[in-house]
């Protein structure tokens, strides 16, 4: 973990604002989590003692989940194992990095969804593939399908959905084939953003999609400033698809993965219980 945080409670005031500290600094409304390599091991679902601290957690404040994945991500990773109780109307999920909002209110509902128009999906599927055929790139025997359309984001998986990461992590592990198909997109589809994630995969959005994109969203349904917000991600680092989060100004804690996010959580429950901010002692439980 770096140096932000130590996971104690008097350190991660500064973060989260309670009486005790700075009372300039403002009181923490919204948490908000990375899902993959922060919450879960990446692709995995969330562990149990996650869930435990996560239902904790929204026992006292909202907190939003923020992915590149899409909805059926979340489903498996985090909502499988979730106790469905009157907690999850705090809890708002924003797959593909906010194109996408959902809240719960006794069921889960997309409040909205910022599709490619179906002239846009044409143009994007007809330039991979023209992309990935000049660049001498195609795999003849795929493992399921090679394109998804997430509505909002196409995302191509050279060796298809179901390859085995045995023989993902073997294809392109020094990024140089995806950069020429990149390379040919960038001219074809300039006006698309063009990323390389995964082991064998492209993502293709509408421009200036990322998690700050999710993050004002956030600010905008909620009504809560980036300044009340505390996000928790694994890769804050320059060029980390969190990085955007914390350039944005949002209060950020780096994580190394879920090991090292469940005592931030215990950290902020510890911080933001109402006791606590009324200064008194929690009594301890038995
Ligand atoms: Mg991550």
């Amino acid at each position: 973990m770096d140096t932000q945080c130590n996971a104690t409670p008097t350190r991660l005031g500064f973060f989260v604002g309670t009486k005790r500290q700075d009372s300039r600094i403002p009181l923490k409304r919204l948490i908000v989590f990375d899902l993959d390599g922060t919450l879960a091991e990446s692709k995995s679902p969330v562990d149990l003692e996650v869930l435990t601290l996560l239902n904790e957690l929204l026992g006292i404040v909202k907190v939003a989940v923020i992915s590149g994945g899409d909805w059926p991500q979340f489903e498996k990773q985090l909502l499988s194992d979730l106790p469905s109780d009157e907690c999850l109307s705090n809890l708002f999920l924003l797959p593909t990095c906010g194109t996408k909002f959902f809240l719960f209110d006794g069921v889960w509902r997309k409040l909205y969804s910022e599709d490619f128009l179906p002239m846009e999906k044409t143009r994007i599927m007809k330039s991979l593939k023209n992309a990935v055929s000049s660049s001498g790139l195609k795999v003849e025997n795929p493992w399921g399908e090679t394109t998804e359309d997430r509505g909002s984001q196409i995302t191509f998986s050279a060796l298809g959905q179901r390859a085995p990461l045995k023989e993902k992590a073997k294809w392109d592990p020094n990024f140089i084939k995806r950069k020429l198909i990149k390379a040919a997109l960038e001219i074809s589809i300039p006006e698309f953003s063009i990323r390389m994630g995964g082991t064998t995969s492209i993502d293709i959005t509408k421009a200036g999609i990322d998690k700050a994109y999710g993050i004002r969203k956030l600010r905008d349904v909620l009504g809560i400033s980036l300044e009340e917000m505390i996000f928790v991600g694994d890769a804050l680092f320059a060029g980390g698809n969190d990085y955007p989060v914390a350039e944005a100004g949002v209060d950020s804690i780096s994580v190394r993965g879920p090991a090292e996010t469940k005592p931030v959580i215990e950290a902020i429950v510890a911080c933001l219980s109402p006791a606590s901010r009324n200064g008194i002692k929690a009594a301890p439980t038995a």
